[in-house]
């Protein structure tokens, strides 16, 4: 029988591009559904252009593959489970449901994986505001649709509270104790349905809620380092994960709080291309796949600086001075602003001294 497949992938962003690399490196085929033809994953993939929750069109991938998977949580699961085929996509749909709903990613960790999370409660309407401890900081989210900080209302005052009324009577929300954290860390793990693999800490730095600088290893303690890939590898082995899952915390003086899951490779795992002997793309193929997984390497301490449409041209600069650091780009093609067209990895042990693109610029 051969060994080689062909992967399915929902989504053709960058992040389903660099998964279809390391699978074609694998010497599988990769077939891609993106609303666009020409998205990222065209330059090394066959693309169905349909919009993600056309069910026809997902059933067209999944006749045509071995196995499923996707790029990002807000994919049509029960599109997915209408068309699925026993086993045909690993990572199953409860993964996708739990990271589509905060409130239902919060029950999971703190109930069925027992990790440490912010002190939260479920907010329906703004009823739910009127008693909250005004000498406590809070941040109130909505439970769908929220990301890199949109749907999301901080109150530190009273002053706060006509906006977060008007969040909380718009949508379902969760209301989260502020933490004051030292660091924001995120951790890579991935799992072939038996065994898990993790990655080293990451240090993520972010600038208008997106991600800027990842530094490898996160500047915390052994300890600290020790309990967050524990907490990773516990929420891993709760879920049987198959695949790659990236989990965000938050680093306290002497805690590690858990933030929120993404059940595919994250922006903060990018250094490990280079940096890793195996990356959190190929790992995910692996894993998907039910393969045996490798421990994973750091080769020397990395940073990763992402690179947004305002910032190609300083990103160009950059590795053109220094040409020891790899560009990556996603072939987007348009530059908008903030929108992510690349990234660049380089090796350092003086994080500090590789200064973001448009830092002081134009962020
Ligand atoms: P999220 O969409 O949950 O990833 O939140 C976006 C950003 O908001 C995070 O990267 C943090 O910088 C900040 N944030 C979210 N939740 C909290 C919290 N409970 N306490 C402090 N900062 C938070």
């Amino acid at each position: 029988m051969s060994s080689t497949k062909t992967i399915g992938i929902i989504g053709g962003g960058q992040l389903g591009q660099m998964m279809a690399i390391s699978a074609i490196y694998m010497g599988h085929k990769v077939i891609t559904l993106d609303p666009a033809s020409d998205c990222p994953s065209s330059r090394v993939s066959e693309v169905i252009a349909a919009p993600y929750d056309d069910v026809d069109a997902l059933r067209q991938l999944a006749d045509c593959c071995d196995v499923l998977t996707y790029e990002f949580e807000n994919v049509d699961a029960d599109g997915l489970d209408a068309v699925i085929k026993d086993g045909q996509l690993p990572q199953g749909t409860e993964l996708l449901r739990i990271s589509q709903n905060r409130i239902f990613e919060k029950d999971f960790l703190s109930n069925k994986a027992q990790v440490t999370v912010a002190p939260y409660k479920v907010v329906t309407s703004s009823l739910d505001l009127e008693d909250i401890d005004l000498s406590k900081n809070y941040v109130l989210k909505t439970a769908t649709g929220g990301y890199d900080g949109h749907g999301q209302k901080v109150i530190t005052s009273a002053e706060d509270l006509e906006e977060a009324n008007a969040l909380a009577n718009s949508a379902e929300c969760v209301l989260e104790e502020f933490v004051n954290f030292d660091l924001e860390i995120s951790v890579i793990v991935s799992g072939n349905g038996k065994d898990v693999t993790v990655f080293p800490v990451q240090e993520n730095i972010h600038r208008n809620n997106i991600l800027s600088k990842t530094i490898v290893p996160a500047r915390i303690s052994d300890r600290l380092a020790d309990r967050a890939k524990a907490i990773a590898v516990k929420i891993a082995e709760q879920l049987n994960l198959s695949g790659t899952l990236c989990v965000e915390m938050f680093a306290t003086a002497d805690d590690i709080i858990v933030n929120e899951i993404a059940p595919r490779p994250h922006n903060s795992g990018h250094y490990s291309i280079e940096a890793c002997d195996f990356s959190q793309f190929d790992t995910h193929i692996l894993g998907v796949l039910g393969a045996p997984l490798p421990a994973i390497n750091l080769h020397e301490p990395a940073v990763m600086l992402n690179v947004l449409g305002q910032h190609v041209e300083a990103a160009e600069r950059y590795v053109t001075e220094n040409p020891s650091a790899h560009l990556h780009m996603y072939g987007k093609l348009e530059a908008k602003h903030n929108r992510k067209m690349g990234h660049v990895t380089l090796f350092s042990n003086e994080p500090d001294n590789v200064v973001e693109f448009g830092k002081g610029i134009d962020f």
